[in-house]
């Protein structure tokens, strides 16, 4: 008895002092990698500024990456990273995801930003990829596996001129996309203002009724040419007032559309019942959602068809999982954001969504720059509008570092090489500043 109670002390003084340094996350297996050290990649091989976290363990050639991108305030991702999260981090196991996640997003007290949602992603995925590269498994199989073979995705052609725009498409429709959002692109200069809407200044140039009208009669006659067969869409990209948005969506309801998209902006989510209200036209929304309390109304009121978040700027994959599943319970599908501001393992993580979500609706594709491909192997690949994932132990990328070295960030590529990502601003005739 004796005994038994001085071992339980033991025990417990053993215990006490575990718990002590499981302060830092250390009271797991003794054999799960520790974190040696986290760097940030940032490569701008095409016009995007990509940032990818590498997580170095403790283990012989055991490493992982995720995306951490944010083109348009990239050089703040990297100081968030290495500055915040990489002591936070350093000597832990990388075995408790989940807990890594909701320790950096407690961490800064405030939260919901995109640079630290982006640098918490660059994190939150390496992590997933050191486990599936643990398993021997792509990552997709360590959440239970597939419930489809591969992604079928939307394809984009930009422009205004309608024929040419309808000719594009039909290059797509030829390689097998069933799918394709026209439109995009809205901004004009002064030469090409129509003669009633001169601008009084000389910046990109927005005319609301203008772009309305356009982009309607672009969507008429893309339906009306490329038939019944091919789905269409349009990205409004928030740029309509809230009653003229509500007025697009009605107007286009029997164009065959399959979404419009951000329709209205994050300011404005009131007014998606409206939208409802009036018409059937699906809607997709999330591109600029940071908060759960952005998305959150939205899908358990069944406001939208689409939740449509950037993976990264939600803070990873881990929660982007969890978004999935709830718009699982509401009938709401992913079309996960995916232009050219995504490295490839941000695409992977995107695909393994894809592969592993029953709701998964559609995704969106654009080819990579080659010089992308120079740096990042093994990216999803695409055969007739479907993207297949990996079938490589966790995202399946592995990264030419020296290759990266070689387009490090640089000049800005926008019309003003302004400091933004190469965004610029954009204004009503009258020199109004309104929503990119
Ligand atoms: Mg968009």
């Amino acid at each position: 008895m004796q005994t038994n109670r001085r071992e339980i002390l033991t025990s417990l003084a053993g215990a006490a002092l575990l718990g002590s340094a499981a302060d830092r996350g250390r009271a797991q297996s003794s054999s799960a990698p520790r974190i040696r050290d986290i760097s940030v990649i940032e490569c701008q091989p095409a016009g995007a500024r990509l940032s990818v976290v590498k997580i170095t363990t403790d283990q012989d050639g055991l490493y992982g990456y995720g995306c951490a991108t944010f083109t348009q305030r990239a050089d703040l991702v990297k100081p968030a990273v290495e500055k915040y999260l990489k002591p936070l981090l350093l000597g832990r196991t990388t075995d408790r995801i989940e807990d890594i996640w909701q320790t950096c997003y407690d961490s800064s007290y405030w939260k919901n930003g995109p640079v630290l949602n982006n640098a918490i992603s660059g994190i939150d995925q390496a992590l997933w990829d050191i486990k599936g590269r643990q398993a021997g498994m792509p990552v997709y199989q360590l959440l239970g596996g597939k419930c489809r073979e591969a992604a079928r995705c939307f394809a984009t052609v930009r422009g205004s001129d309608p024929k040419a725009v309808v000719d594009h498409a039909r290059q797509f429709v030829e390689q097998g996309f069933r799918d394709v959002r026209v439109g995009g692109g809205p901004a004009r200069t002064r030469g090409e203002a129509a003669a009633n809407s001169q601008p009084l200044h000389d910046r990109p140039l927005f005319d609301r009724g203008e772009y309305f009208r356009r982009t309607l009669s672009l969507l008429e006659f893309c339906h009306h040419e490329l038939g019944p067969d091919v789905q269409l869409a349009t990205d409004v990209h928030e740029r309509l007032e809230p009653r003229q948005a509500v007025e697009f969506c009605k107007a286009a309801e029997n164009l065959n559309i399959f979404f419009i998209e951000d329709p209205l902006s994050p300011e404005d989510l009131a007014y998606f019942g409206q939208i409802r209200q009036q018409c059937a036209t699906p809607i997709a929304m999330g591109e600029l959602f940071n908060n759960p309390h952005e998305w959150q109304p939205l899908i358990q009121n069944r406001l939208i068809d689409y939740i449509r978040c950037h993976v990264s700027q939600v803070g990873g994959f881990t929660p982007a999982r969890k978004i999935a599943i709830l718009a699982e319970t509401f009938g709401v599908r992913t079309a996960w954001h995916a232009p050219g501001d995504l490295s490839p393992v941000g695409h992977m993580a995107n695909v393994t969504l894809d592969v592993i979500s029953y709701n998964f609706g559609i995704q969106e594709w654009m080819p990579f720059n080659p010089h992308v491909l120079e740096i990042f192997h093994g990216a999803a690949e695409m055969k007739n509008a479907y993207l297949y994932v990996s079938e490589k132990p966790g995202w399946g990328i592995e990264i030419d570092e020296k290759a990266a070295a070689k387009f490090p960030f640089g000049a800005e590529t926008g019309p003003r090489k302004n400091l933004n990502g190469g965004w610029d601003d954009l204004r009503l005739p009258d020199g109004t500043v309104i929503k990119q």
